[in-house]
């Protein structure tokens, strides 16, 4: 809701444009809001592997049929950061730089899903205000890595928010009762400064344990492990198996290693899974995690 209020706010006219990555959370996820519900076209673009677009690509997508009476008139760029399907991938500051200016010198705004904004600021090291500084508005969930049980805020202007809040009580979001969601939310954000490089520091370790298992079945590339997310790469079985097989717990897995440890994983494609850190788990989890992960690979290997 908070990115489809973002777009509404900034598309005002039905039929306007808004510029996206292809395997963004908004165009992928979301239902098609924007479409189903703000009457917003999406121009979607292929996505770089660092869950970037490509600038050229971009400008091109600004410019066409500028002024012209057959296409749709473009009022907005959305961008992910962290990327989500990129594998938590950290969007460069000088690229948030980059596509503010392309936007706003063809007459459009910048729009930032920052659901895991807080991952991004701490792998950069600078506080998340920098990396909002390129963004007309951007969007923020309390319930991924800063553990609340739910809730999201969006952050733009004066003039902006407050036609937010007509569309998010349009939307049926009003609520009445959010203190104890925001109480909550605050213990997730007071944390977050301790929390998060802990996250960070433990897919980073699990990437680095999983690439010395030198496994055939599953690869890894450390270097791309930014933020909490490690994604696996999966040969000789699908995805759904390999998390299968993590999960459960056998007679021999306890009797070889004296311990019976379920890994709970999401399957993300036909050839990956993804996993993920939050602040429920620990490094001691995290040795556990890839210690199963390694005799779940021996059995499986010739
Ligand atoms: C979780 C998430 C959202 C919000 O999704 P909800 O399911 O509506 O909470 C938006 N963008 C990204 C990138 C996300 O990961």
């Amino acid at each position: 809701m908070a990115n489809l209020i973002s777009v509404m706010g900034h598309c005002r006219r039905r039929g306007s444009q808004v510029i996206l990555g292809q395997e963004c959370h908004l165009n992928i996820y979301e239902q098609g809001g924007v479409a189903q519900i703000a009457g917003v076209h999406s121009h979607p673009l292929s996505d770089l592997p660092q869950g970037t677009l490509d600038l050229n690509e971009l400008e091109r997508a600004l410019t066409r049929g500028f002024g012209s009476a057959y296409h749709p008139v473009c009022e907005l760029v959305c961008l992910e950061n962290t990327h989500n399907i990129a594998g938590g991938r950290v969007l460069p500051i000088d690229y948030l730089r980059q596509v503010r200016l392309l936007a706003h010198a063809h007459g459009a705004r910048v729009h930032l899903d920052g659901a895991r904004l807080m991952n991004a600021a701490v792998a950069l090291r600078v506080p998340p205000a920098h990396l909002v500084e390129h963004c007309d508005s951007v969007s923020f969930c309390f319930s991924k890595g800063l553990g609340a049980p739910v809730g999201a805020v969006v952050g733009g202007s004066k003039d902006f928010i407050e036609e937010a809040w007509r569309l998010r009580k349009a939307l049926g979001g009003g609520m009445r009762q959010a203190g104890v969601l925001a109480a909550a939310a605050l213990v997730g954000l007071d944390e977050a400064e301790e929390v998060l490089p802990r996250d960070h520091e433990n897919a980073r370790r699990f990437a680095k344990g999983l690439q010395e298992l030198a496994s055939p079945i599953c690869s890894v590339n450390p270097a791309t492990v930014e933020t909490n997310m490690v994604l696996v790469h999966v040969a000789g079985l699908p995805p759904t198996e390999l998390c299968q097989r993590l999960q459960a717990v056998s007679a021999e897995e306890v009797a070889q290693t004296g311990r019976a440890v379920r890994v709970l994983l999401f399957p993300w494609t036909g050839r990956s899974v993804r996993a993920m850190w939050h602040r429920d788990v620990s490094a001691q989890d995290t040795e556990l995690a890839l210690r199963k992960w390694e005799f779940v690979l021996r059995q499986l290997e010739p």
